[in-house]
């Protein structure tokens, strides 16, 4: 079965077609900059890779162009749409109503709209990735995986915020959850490693976006992020937590408008806020040449973790690992380092020359005397939606 995993994102589409059960991974690729003159489309197979840069205008150009490279005579690894039997999509918010993988039908797409303000950054480039792609692969079922689904587990006192309970019942206000699909995939693949499914884990998320979860027992019971994918770990361009009253003061007092603080504490806060760069490559090198900014933010980060794993060490009463993932868990051994550096109390020690190592496996990076394990687990999710979607269509 050969199910195509397209991850629509607002300037970006992610997708990876995959040979299902055997999970071979047949081509994957992205579109980057949708919606400029010089947006940039990778394309690899297991003989061709191509990267070029064309003018995209539009998501749908930008599934155009994908369709185009898919069906391409020399390259492509199809010979029509109606040889993709399903295609996956992320979204981001799913709310309350849908926890599970769902295949796609109008009142499912309402429902994805009907959560735009909930998620003002993602549904949308979402819900858009789902109707081009209903108009080109038009034999393909299409499904959907909601990267809010694994925190349905999210006890009730974990859930609430402490405001008018009308507010939770019948406003949706609640803590839902996000990056579910890698949380959920490098825990699953923590406790293949470990050969317990009943442990206490910490999954941190760190790529553009950056979240925290707290796993027992292969469930979520708390994460970092909240009502929507802002609250939590300091993030490339979102602030991640701050004082509400700073919002009522910016707007009150200082005279902003309310879209223009939304603006600046969701693309540019966080690390670029900082620093004035949002990719953790250039912080760590300006860092290196003694630029403070840079060198505090880094700090900032690495401190908001550590606070972060605590609380969920005293939530679970208990820690068996933390577990690295995304771009700059899996790639950066120095925000690995600040993370690790003076948490003896917590029983962990990292080994600072197998932090340095580089695999695309999973890697354990403490000491031998280390009580609680230190893991490096490259995410998957593409792996994990067509897993879902498979599942659910066998
Ligand atoms: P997304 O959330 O868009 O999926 P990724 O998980 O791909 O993002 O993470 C992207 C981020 O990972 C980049 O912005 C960059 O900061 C960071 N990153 C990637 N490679 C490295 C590296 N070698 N060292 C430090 N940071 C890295």
């Amino acid at each position: 079965m050969k199910i195509l995993i397209i991850n629509s994102g607002s300037s970006s589409i992610k997708y990876q077609l995959l040979e299902m059960p055997s999970a071979k991974i047949i081509c994957l690729g992205t579109i980057e900059r949708i919606a400029s003159t010089e947006a940039i489309s990778t394309y690899k197979t297991d003989t061709h890779k191509v990267e070029k840069t064309y003018e995209i205008a539009t998501h749908k150009a930008g599934l155009e162009r994908i369709t185009s490279l898919l069906l391409d005579a020399e390259m492509g690894v199809i010979n029509s749409t109606e040889d993709i039997d399903a295609i996956g999509h992320r979204v981001v918010h799913g709310g309350k109503d849908y926890v599970d993988t769902t295949l796609i039908n109008e009142e499912v797409k309402k429902k994805i709209k009907s959560l735009f303000p909930l998620a003002p950054l993602h549904n949308p480039a979402n819900l858009e990735g789902i109707l081009m792609a209903e108009e080109i692969f038009e034999s393909a079922k299409q499904i959907v995986v909601f990267d809010t689904a694994f925190h349905g587990t999210l006890p009730i006192k974990a859930k609430k915020y402490a405001v008018p309970n009308v507010l939770f019942n019948e406003k949706r206000i609640q803590a839902y959850g996000f990056h579910g699909t890698s949380h959920k995939y490098v825990s699953e693949k923590a406790n293949e490693y470990l050969g317990n499914q009943n442990t206490k884990l910490i999954s941190i998320h760190l790529g553009n976006g950056c979240s925290i979860t707290a796993i027992k027992d292969g469930k979520s019971v708390d994460h970092s992020m909240g009502f929507a994918p802002s609250n939590g770990l300091v993030m490339g361009t979102r602030s991640g937590d701050i004082d509400h009253a700073i919002i009522f003061y910016m707007v009150k007092t200082l005279g902003y408008e309310l879209d223009e603080v939304s603006e600046l504490l969701n693309k540019e806060s966080g690390m670029l806020g900082l620093t004035g760069y949002n990719d953790l490559r250039d912080i760590e090198e300006e860092a290196g040449k003694g630029n403070k900014d840079c060198i505090i933010a880094l700090e900032m980060n690495a401190y908001r973790i550590k606070k972060y794993i605590g609380a969920y060490t005293a939530s679970m009463n208990g820690l068996d690992a933390i577990i690295f993932t995304a771009g700059i868990g899996e790639n950066s051994s120095l925000m690995r380092q600040l993370v690790c550096k003076d948490m003896e109390y917590f029983n962990f020690h990292l080994d600072d020359s197998k932090n340095e190592l580089r695999s695309k496996n999973t890697r354990e990076i403490n000491t031998t005397n280390s009580k609680v394990k230190i893991l490096v687990i490259p995410t998957n999710e593409e792996l994990e939606i067509a897993k879902q979607v498979y599942a659910l269509l066998n």
